[in-house]
C-alpha cells in the first residue's frame, strides 16, 4: 500500500495531485519526510511553497528549455523535454506534474496515470472501491475516490479508472491554466520544428 507520509492515508499517485518527495527535495524545518504524499497535505502543512522552491533548481538544470508565467499569484514554468516528448510543470504552490506532449491531442487536456498493478494489496483496495474487477469497465474516478474517503485530498479530480491488461489506469483531465496551455502548444510546435530541421539543433 502507498500511504501519505503526512496524513497516513492512501496516495493514488495522480499526476498533479501527488508527489514522491526524495531526501534532497526537502526543505529543512518543514516537517516533510521522504516518501509519497498528497500535494494537498503539503499545502495544508504550509510546506508546499518551500518544497517547490527546493526542487526549483533541479527543474531548471534538468530541463533547460521552458516557458514561464504567473496565474493568480502562482508562478509556473513549463519545461520541455524534447528527447522524451514530455512536459514537466513546476508550480510555486507545489502542483507539479509531468505529462507527455501527446496529452495535448485532446481537449480538455487529459492524461493517463498507472495507479497499481493487479495482484498487489494496493490494487485490491482500489478494485474494492471501484466495485468491479472486470477488465475494460470504466468507473468514475470521483466515485472510487469517495469510497476510499479521499475526496478531501482530491477535490477536483474527474475522469475514469479502468483495469487494462492487469494495470489500473486513471484517465483524468490536467488542470492547466490557459496561458500554460498556450505555452505547451508553443513548446510542442518548437520541438516538431527541430525534428524537421535537426541541423539547427
Ligand atoms: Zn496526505
Amino acid at each position: 500500500m502507498t500511504e501519505c507520509t503526512l496524513c497516513g492515508r492512501l496516495v493514488l499517485g495522480l499526476t498533479g495531485h501527488d508527489w514522491t518527495a526524495l531526501p534532497w527535495m526537502l526543505a529543512p524545518g518543514t516537517g516533510v519526510l521522504p516518501g509519497p504524499c498528497h500535494v494537498r497535505c503539503l499545502q495544508e502543512l504550509g510546506a508546499a511553497r518551500s518544497w517547490a522552491a527546493a526542487v526549483d533548481a533541479y527543474h531548471r538544470r534538468r530541463w533547460p528549455r521552458w516557458l514561464a508565467g504567473l496565474d493568480a499569484g502562482v508562478g509556473w514554468r513549463l519545461h520541455s523535454s524534447r528527447a522524451a516528448r514530455r512536459f514537466h510543470l513546476w508550480r510555486s504552490d507545489g502542483g507539479l506534474a509531468s505529462f507527455p506532449y501527446a496529452a495535448l491531442a485532446v481537449t480538455p487536456v487529459r492524461t493517463g496515470t498507472d495507479l497499481a498493478e493487479a495482484g498487489t494489496a494496493h490494487a485490491a483496495a482500489l478494485l474494492t472501491a471501484m466495485g468491479t474487477d472486470r477488465p475494460g469497465i470504466e468507473v468514475p474516478l470521483p466515485r472510487m475516490i469517495e469510497r476510499l474517503r479521499l475526496t478531501d485530498r482530491y477535490p477536483f479530480a474527474e475522469g475514469t479508472v479502468t483495469l487494462r491488461r492487469g494495470i489500473l489506469v486513471a484517465d483524468h483531465p490536467l488542470a492547466l491554466t490557459r496561458s500554460c496551455l498556450l505555452a505547451a502548444g508553443r513548446l510542442a510546435a518548437e520541438a516538431a520544428d527541430m525534428y524537421r530541421s535537426p541541423d539547427e539543433e
